[in-house]
Formats: structure tokens, sequence, C-alpha cells
């Protein structure tokens, strides 16, 4: 039992509330230098400043920083091979180089290698727990499922729904479509740390009757979880006010059926109007911020402080790839020069909360991930500061560990993860 206890020691980040926007010096941050963390198992057991007794094994990671393993809330496993594909916006970025990508996938080979080279890649970029789109297939999402599940990891994904408007390698129908999703969801939602996300493309590639079937589904288990895109491109709006005439807006197509609530992941929501942010508040359902993907396909300027002033709830994510990069470091990078763009500052603390803390509640799993707090899940990142003599002479110079974090970020990426734990165990081969 030696190796299931042991004790990591490092300095320890974390967050214990929401910290107030625009705010650098905030309670809610939990700073514990030179501390012990003492992993029994799965679980964090004690996090303490005292060195623990010989019956631990000891992994010394002194003068590193030591973080919650980071929550993607919104990515595409297949997406990997597109990324950084030039010269497109959203909708015919689809068309030339995601849905070719996504058809692959129907050759369960490519699938399953594609899986393993998502959940690997994953962890290398120091994120250990994710809401992630599949591909249409049946075949693909079991084989995602299954690899995320032999590594303990926590992965919510489902099989992307899409009716209409896609080739007819990648549309399905609604009567098949609900029958591999309730037999996915007998396989995996609640299997490990595996959960199930009824996961419609977007509005355009769903008819009525998918999304009504969606919701159908959804009664019937609401713990399941629902992950899906909006108003990421104004084109895009345009279209789905042709595609539903009826509806408010393109909000409105998911709130009319029921399709908002807690467990509800919407990425981008950068053209959104007060009222459409009301229903976010009032529903609790999360919008995915994905900056790096905004800016790659120029879709536009997320103005997170007016929806965090609605009271909605913003998480940081990949959205590879759309996305430039799974690192959540360099996404929250984004973040801050996407804010600096409409004139607002985004501090280091409501940045590293929106892929800790933040989407752990997000996803109602605060008790499981995001946090280093006994009882918790052992998912871990260890960090350098840096590995430049100039940026750290840079980051020795901070005048407080806002400053400190806030350039480690901004100047940071992969390259600084020196170990990953999943549920207790370190993952080979990193740092
Ligand atoms: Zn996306």
């Amino acid at each position: 039992m030696a190796d299931n206890t042991w004790a990591l020691r490092g300095d320890l980040l974390d967050f214990t509330g929401e910290p107030v926007w625009g705010q650098v010096q905030a309670p809610q941050v939990r700073w514990r230098p030179d501390h012990w963390l003492l992993v029994r198992g799965q679980r964090i057991e004690a996090v303490r400043a005292e060195p623990p007794g010989p019956e631990w094994r000891r992994v010394d990671h002194s003068g590193r920083l030591v973080l919650p393993g980071l929550i993607d809330t919104h990515v595409h496993a297949p997406q990997l091979d597109v990324l950084a594909s030039y010269g497109s916006e959203l909708l015919s970025w689809l068309n030339d180089h995601t849905f070719p990508a996504e058809a692959r996938y129907a050759d369960e080979r490519v699938a399953q290698r594609g899986a393993e080279r998502f959940v690997q890649a994953l962890l290398r970029h120091g994120t250990t727990a994710a809401m992630a789109f599949s591909t249409v297939h049946e075949a693909a999402t079991d084989a995602l499922f299954a690899v995320a599940h032999a590594q303990d990891m926590r992965l919510i994904t489902g099989k992307v729904l899409m009716n209409r408007h896609v080739p007819a390698a990648l549309e399905d129908d609604v009567q098949g479509a609900e029958e591999a999703c309730r037999r996915l969801i007998r396989r995996w939602h609640g299997t490990g740390r595996c959960s199930y996300a009824l996961t419609p493309r977007f509005a355009p590639t769903s008819t009525d009757e998918q999304l009504d079937m969606v919701a159908a589904l959804w009664r019937e288990d609401p713990s399941l979880y629902l992950q899906s895109h909006v108003a990421e491109t104004q084109a895009e709006v345009q279209w789905v006010q042709q595609l539903f005439p009826q509806a408010r807006s393109y909000l409105d197509v998911y709130d009319s059926r029921g399709l908002l609530r807690r467990r509800t992941v919407l990425a981008h929501g950068i053209w959104l109007d007060a009222q459409d942010r009301s229903r976010l508040e009032a529903t609790g359902a999360t919008l995915a911020h994905s900056p790096s993907s905004n800016l790659f396909l120029g879709s536009g300027l997320f103005d997170w402080r007016q929806a965090h002033e609605a009271g909605v709830r913003v998480c940081t994510a990949s959205d590879v790839g759309g996305g430039t990069s799974l690192n959540l470091l360099r996404n929250l990078a984004a973040a801050y020069q996407v804010q600096a763009l409409i004139g607002q500052r985004l501090t280091a603390w409501s940045a590293l909360h929106s892929v800790t803390l933040g989407a752990a509640q997000a996803l109602c799993l605060d008790n499981e991930i995001g946090r280093l707090e006994p009882g918790c899940c052992a998912d871990i990142s260890v960090w350098d500061w840096s590995e430049d003599e100039a940026i750290g002479h840079r980051l020795s110079l901070a005048r407080g560990l806002h400053e400190r974090v806030f350039a480690w970020f901004m100047l940071g990426d992969e390259r600084l993860l020196r170990s990953v734990v999943v549920a207790g165990r370190a993952a080979p081969n990193i740092g």
C-alpha cells in the first residue's frame, strides 16, 4: 500500500470561493507555500505545513506551484487534427476543416488512436478534467469514454447530435440518435468518473424534432449534462434567426425547450443581449468563454464583465480546435487580452478560478475536483514558475502574489508542467 499513500510538497494555490471581480487582494485565494498535500488512494487526505511521518512516501516539489488539475469546460476531442487551420471564419471552418476531420472518426481505429492522443494531450497540458465533444459516431464516443475511464479521469462527453446542414457522412436522424444516446448513457453515465452530456452541436445542425428529443431525454434523467454552442459569430446568429423564426433569440432556441439549467454549458455567448444574460443567470447555465478560439476565428470579443455583472457563470475553455492551445494558461492569457481590447482588466484570480473551482462548480463537481481540499479527488498539477532565466528574474521582482501569478500564466505554458496527478496517481511521461 506504500505507493497508495504519499505526500507531495510544494507551494499550494487554490480558491475557497469566487474572487471579487477586479480585486487583486482577494481573501478567497488560498496560498499555502511550502505545504504538504497528503494523498491516500484516490483522495486528498490532508494538507499541512508539517512534514508527514515515515509511512508516507515523499515527493518533493519544493519551490514549485501546485494547483488543482485544470478543468477544460469546452473542447472537441477530434479537433486536435485541425488545430491552426488557416483562413476561415466559423461556418466555412466547419465545412472546410472540421467536418472532414470528424468524418474520419467513422473508422474505429482512427477514433481509438484519436481518443488516446486526446486524453494524453489533455494531461500533458495540465488538464485533468474536461467536458468534451466527441463526434457523431457512437463507437468513437465509446472509445473516448473507455480511454478516459482507463486513466480514472473525470470526463464528461457525448455523441454529437446533428441531423441537418452537415455532410451526409456525419448526419444522424432523430430515432437513431436517441437510441445511440440511450446505449451510451447506460454504458457510461456514472461509470467510474465518466458522465454523459447530451451534445447537440449547435442549433443550426439540429431540427426542432431532434432538440425536442434531447429535452425529453434530459427530463428522464436530470443528472445528465448538456453541452452546445451559442452566439459565437454574427453570421451564425443571423442563420439561427432564419432557421428558428419563432425564437426570440438564439439562446431562446434552447431556453424555450427547457435546455438551460445547472449542468448546461454553452460555448461562447459573445452575441447575446440583456434578456439572454438574465435567462442564463436565472437558469444557472454556464458560458464557456473560449478566447483563443474567438481570436483565431475572428468571432468577436466576449464581454466577461457584462456577463459577470448579470450574474452569469463564466468559465474559460480551450475550444480546441478553433482554439489554438489545449493549455489553459495560454487561454487565460488570451482571456486577459480579449478583456483588455474592450477596456477591462481580468485579474489573475478571476482567470485561474474560472479553470479550477469555478469550473468545478459549473459542473456541480466541486466536492470532487477544482480544490486542494481533504476529501476531494487527488487531481493535481505541478508547475515550475519559469524555466528561463530572464522570466525567472522578472518573476523574482514581482511585488506580491497576484503580480507573480499573473506574470506566470501570461508568460508560461505547458512546458512548465512538471507533474500531473489523476485520482491519486502520477500520470507517466510528464515533466
Ligand atoms: Zn466548440
